[in-house]
């Protein structure tokens, strides 16, 4: 029988290098398998982070190796908002200070054994048994290409989540589509690499507000968490995982469609405003090749010949799109929907098996979404784990 105590960590990103340092400062052995921080590394080098300096920091049971320690310990300067290599660099420094060594293997198959545990089957042969496994393997396999753009050539469209390289559509006519950050912010950096840039956006184009943190800082630190996730009030709710989970369902979905409506980071808009083409309350309804590129027609009847179009269009997680689950554990496993039912431990049906980050979303909220939401997740797992209260 497989060694319950033995527990594999499925994706190096902020959750699951902060469920490792959980579950390893508990004392427990545990592997963590993926590339580090492989989906950040694809994400346009210009990118600045939108979550600010209080909700980006990676999680151990100490709390220690947070930024402002990285800081502290490195002699770096403090940096808001955060540029990507920067953040890059104190995961780097995490990994180092609070994680087991990373195995840079792919998980191919991963099934549970009919005496307990799991069996992984990894892509280069190895095969790893576990007796708990936790899937944080992040949003990037789940892109959302809405369905009239679903069958366009991909030398024409691409998802935000592929287009990392700016610099080629230089000259080029480039349509985005949406209006969250991920839209907006690749909107900025095609006019900086010289694109003729519109944003077209089926609501309106709105900017976060943070007129309300330049309260006094008691006022504002008691509407808005330090996880910074949604509006004054809201942003207090969301930043309590557990307690999210258990309010109805209705109103839990509204909390999440409140705290995540599509808007760009304030410090995002002086780039685009005036400098890309905004069209808001505007849908693509009709695509065609045309003769160079794409021709667009929008709901307000006008017509646009692009080069390319680009997908802001949003991530929709879904636990039937990881490919690597083994048929019959994915038939035993009870869902809602597109995501697994969790416990309060962020264990799913099949005991031992847990779900964090973007999977959780449905359950604990959108913190689920971003780096904040890692330390709660991963407390809970490692308390399961060890058989803590929690
Ligand atoms: C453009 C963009 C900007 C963002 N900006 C922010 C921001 O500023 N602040 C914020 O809080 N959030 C931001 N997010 C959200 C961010 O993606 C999440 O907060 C965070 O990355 C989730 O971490 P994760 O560990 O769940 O997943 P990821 O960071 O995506 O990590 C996934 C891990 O899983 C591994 N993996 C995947 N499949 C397998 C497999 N089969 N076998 C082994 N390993 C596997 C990968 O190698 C990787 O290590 C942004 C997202 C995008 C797309």
């Amino acid at each position: 029988m497989t060694n319950v105590q033995t527990a594999v960590v499925v994706g190096a990103g902020p959750y699951g290098l902060s469920a490792a340092a959980h579950l390893w400062g508990h004392g427990l052995p545990v592997t963590v398998l993926g590339r580090p921080m492989e989906s950040w590394e694809r994400m346009p080098a210009g990118m600045l982070l939108e979550s600010p300096w209080s909700a980006s920091s990676l999680s151990d049971p100490d709390g220690l190796n947070t930024l402002d320690r990285f800081v502290a310990d490195t002699g770096m300067p403090r940096v808001e908002p955060i540029p990507l290599p920067y953040f890059l660099e104190y995961c780097a420094w995490f990994r180092h200070q609070a994680v087991p060594e990373v195995d840079t293997g792919r998980v191919c198959s991963l099934r549970d054994l009919t005496d307990g545990g799991f069996r992984l089957q990894l892509a280069d042969g190895r095969a790893l048994e576990a007796g708990r496994v936790v899937v944080a393997v992040g949003l990037e396999r789940f892109p959302h290409v809405p369905e009239l753009f679903g069958e366009l050539p991909p030398d024409l469209v691409t998802h935000t989540v592929a287009q990392r390289d700016f610099a080629g559509l230089a000259g080029a006519d480039v349509a985005v589509i949406g209006a969250g950050q991920s839209a907006l912010e690749a909107a900025a950096l095609l006019h900086e690499a010289g694109a003729r840039t519109e944003v077209i956006a089926r609501g309106p184009i709105s900017w976060i507000d943070r007129s309300l943190h330049r309260l006094h800082p008691a006022l504002r630190d008691l509407l808005y968490a330090p996880s910074d996730v949604g509006p004054a009030g809201i942003s207090r709710l969301v930043d309590r995982p557990l307690l999210v989970r258990r309010l109805p369902r209705r109103l839990r979905l509204a909390a999440t469609v409140r705290a995540v409506r599509p808007a760009g980071a304030h410090w995002l808009r002086a780039r685009v405003e005036h400098a890309v083409r905004l069209t808001p309350h505007t849908a693509v309804v009709d695509t065609r090749v045309a003769k160079h590129g794409l021709r667009l027609q929008l709901s307000d009847e006008s017509v646009r010949y692009v080069d390319r179009l680009v997908l802001g269009t949003g991530y929709r997680p879904d636990v039937r799109g990881l490919d690597f689950l083994a048929p019959d554990l994915l038939r035993r496993l009870r869902v809602a929907g597109p995501a697994p039912v969790l416990d309060r431990w962020f264990e799913s049906s099949v005991p031992g098996l847990h779900f964090v980050g973007a999977l959780a979303e449905h359950h604990f909220g959108p913190l689920c979404r971003f780096v904040a939401g890692a330390g709660a997740a991963a407390r809970q797992v490692a308390a399961r784990a060890v058989g803590l209260p929690a």
